[in-house]
Parts: structure tokens; C-alpha cells; sequence
């Protein structure tokens, strides 16, 4: 029996592990011990996607959140060091880009317990997120590193990783996409609630750092999207970081629509039904494609380079950009509707989870 222990903490993750969990349960010979380190605690952030997606009930609640960076890992580091001495799993399995990943990484390496990371390889190039120095490092200390894309895998052989270490698996948020589509189309009701029209509207999400602690990136996030509002409804979920920025600057849209941030199967009825999306999110950015809907990036880069290379998602760096207009310019275009793409699946064929659990059954 392999004893895999993971460690999530923060909604993207959730979602992320919601599959692999399922397929963690469905494969004799594993089992999983799974940790919340607590870095995402509000209801709508955190309980909801268990609820929903069907994750088991976590093991353990190490109830960490809040507190700068350094603050926040190094208390995760130092509940996570005691609890895996304790269960001494096979495997430490982690996430994506956060602190969880990093602290749940780095307390495993340093107790000699062989690290999986899911979502390997991603970089922006820019090492002022904080998601890029905690993938960087994950990374470095992950024995196995699932990537999702040809683009990832490039990335971590050009930083000298060796092969061994490498496995391309695909994407596990095409797995959840794929599995919760249907259950999303059926009971989500968030149309109605909020009397948006199919095909009508435009979807925004906006979270990262870099542009919330930004007053200057944040101001013309909202004036791009004020303007977008006064062409067609503009809904933006409001995530609790950007919620404080927002009230910190003053900043009151009067044409947006602010709502509190949803559970999956509302964001996948939000995002499948939408004219254009707008989000500094990586995930959201790949949703989009999954449901065929044209986006907008409201970054400077991103890492899902092989979106805006296809052409189905546009880069529009806050400041620079006229962010109303390229709405705009892209919904005219259609760019990401499904019928327009070709046929190539470059984030694999919704089995990652499975492609996952039988590469940790295999080693060691
Ligand atoms: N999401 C959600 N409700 C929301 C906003 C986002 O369920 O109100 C989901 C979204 O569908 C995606 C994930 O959260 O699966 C993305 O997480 P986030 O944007 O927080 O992080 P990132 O992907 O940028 O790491």
C-alpha cells in the first residue's frame, strides 16, 4: 500500500486535487491522507469545493492563513514537518504555485520523503510573483514532476531536470472541466439569480498580487471594465484579496456587478455561458478554452503561453492596454469558440488523474 499524503490549501487546489482524490480512492494499493493547511478558510473559498466536488473531508486542519509570506510558510513548514514524521506517507503530493506547495515540498524534501508536484513545469519569467519563486522551487525539490504541456516540460529541461523526473500527463483541470460540465449545466442556477442572458455578458476575475496591490494596475482594471459595463453586463466574483484592495483605494464601479466569489459549478455555468472572460487567473484562462469562450488576459505574461500563441486568448497588460476595446475586438472576432479551433489537445484527454495515480503506484 502507497500512502500518499497531499497538501492543499488554496481554492485553486481544491479543484486540482477534486480529481485526483477520486482517483486516488478508485485505485487499490493507494490510499491518501489529505491536509488543508487552512491559507483559504472563508466558506465560499474553501468549504463549498468540498462540498460540491466531493472531496473528502480533510485528515488534518492546520488552520494557517494570513500573515505575510515568510509568516505563512514558515508556520505551514513547522505544523507540516511534525505531521509527516507522524504518518511517514510514501509520497507528499502537491499543487500548483502557493505557499502550501512550497512548505508542503520543502518539509517533505528535508525528511527525505519523495515529493509528486502537479501542474510542474509552468513558468512566467517573472520573478517578482510570488507563484513563480514558489513554483521554481517546488520544482527543484519535487521527485516527480507532472507536467502539463509540451511548454512545461521545455521549460524544465531548459533548467537542466532530467528526464527521469519529468512526466507529461496533461492537465487536471481538463479532468474536472470535463467531469463537472454536466452537473454544472443541470443544477447551477446563477443565470437566473443574477439575470444574465447566454452568450450576453462578460465574466471577470481578478486576484493576482500584481495587480491588486497595485493601485495604479487595479484603477485601470476597473476603468477598462466600467466601460466594458456600459456595453454589456460585466460580473465580477469578487475574491476576498481584491475585495480589501478595492476598499482600501475607494474604488466603487457603479456599472460592474460585484458578487461574492462562487462555488465551481456556478464559475463553469459562469464561464461556459459568457460572451468574452476577463482574468489574471491561470486557471480561469485554461476554463475558458475548455468551454470555448474567448478571453482576455489582464496580465503582462502569462504561463499558458500556447493559448495566446493559438490565438485564443489575448494578452492585455493593466495600464497599457485599452481593456474595454479588446473585449470588445474579441468577442466581434469569436476567438476561442470551440468550432474554431483545431482538432490538437495540448492539455491531454481529461485522464491526467489517472495518468497520475498509476505513475505513484508504479515508483518506488
Ligand atoms: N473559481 C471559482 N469561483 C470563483 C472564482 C474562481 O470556483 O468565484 C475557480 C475557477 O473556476 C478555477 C479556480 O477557481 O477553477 C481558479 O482559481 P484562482 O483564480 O483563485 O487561482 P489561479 O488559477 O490563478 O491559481
Amino acid at each position: 500500500m502507497q500512502r500518499i499524503l497531499t497538501v492543499i490549501g488554496a481554492r485553486p487546489q481544491f479543484i486540482k486535487a477534486a480529481s485526483v482524490s477520486r482517483a486516488i480512492h478508485a485505485k487499490e494499493g493507494l490510499a491518501e491522507v489529505l491536509v488543508h493547511t487552512g491559507q483559504h478558510f472563508d466558506a465560499n473559498m474553501s468549504d463549498v469545493f468540498f462540498d460540491e466536488l466531493g472531496i473528502p473531508a480533510p485528515d488534518y486542519h492546520l488552520g494557517v492563513s494570513g500573515g505575510g509570506h515568510g509568516a505563512m510558510t514558515g508556520r505551514m513548514l513547522e505544523r507540516l514537518e511534525e505531521l509527516l514524521e507522524k504518518e511517514a506517507p510514501d509520497w507528499v503530493l502537491v499543487y500548483g504555485d502557493t505557499n502550501s506547495t512550497l512548505a508542503g515540498a520543502l518539509a517533505a524534501a528535508k525528511l527525505h520523503i519523495p515529493v509528486a508536484h502537479v501542474e510542474a513545469g509552468l513558468r512566467s519569467f517573472n520573478r517578482r510573483m510570488p507563484e513563480e519563486l514558489n513554483r521554481i522551487l517546488t520544482d527543484q525539490l519535487a521527485d516527480i514532476l507532472f507536467t502539463p504541456t509540451d511548454t512545461a516540460s521545455d521549460n524544465l529541461r531548459r533548467e537542466g531536470v532530467s528526464e527521469s523526473r519529468i512526466a507529461q500527463v496533461g492537465d487536471v483541470m481538463f479532468d474536472a472541466a470535463l467531469f463537472y460540465a454536466e452537473r454544472a449545466a443541470e443544477r447551477s442556477a446563477i443565470l437566473n439569480e443574477h439575470g444574465l442572458n447566454k452568450g450576453e455578458y462578460v465574466l471577470a476575475t481578478i486576484h493576482r498580487a500584481e495587480n491588486t496591490d497595485d493601485p495604479e494596475r487595479l484603477g485601470a482594471i476597473m476603468t477598462g471594465l466600467e466601460a466594458a459595463a456600459q456595453e454589456r453586463p460585466v460580473v465580477l466574483p469578487l475574491h476576498p484579496r481584491t475585495r480589501a484592495a478595492m476598499a482600501r483605494e475607494g474604488f466603487e464601479p457603479q456599472h460592474i456587478r460585484l458578487i461574492e466569489p462562487v462555488g465551481y459549478l456556478d464559475m463553469v455555468a459562469l464561464e461556459s455561458n459568457a460572451a468574452v472572460i476577463a482574468t489574471d487567473s491561470g486557471g480561469v484562462q485554461k476554463e475558458a478554452y475548455f468551454h470555448g469562450v474567448p478571453c482576455v488576459t489582464l496580465r503582462d505574461e502569462t504561463e499558458w503561453v500556447e493559448l495566446v500563441e493559438m490565438g485564443w486568448n489575448e494578452l492585455a497588460p493593466p495600464g497599457s492596454a485599452d481593456i474595454a476595446l479588446l473585449l470588445r475586438n474579441v468577442v466581434e472576432r469569436d476567438i476561442g469558440r470551440k468550432e474554431n479551433r483545431d482538432k490538437r489537445n495540448i492539455y491531454g484527454e481529461g485522464e491526467t488523474s489517472t495518468h497520475i495515480t498509476s505513475t505513484l503506484s508504479e515508483e518506488y
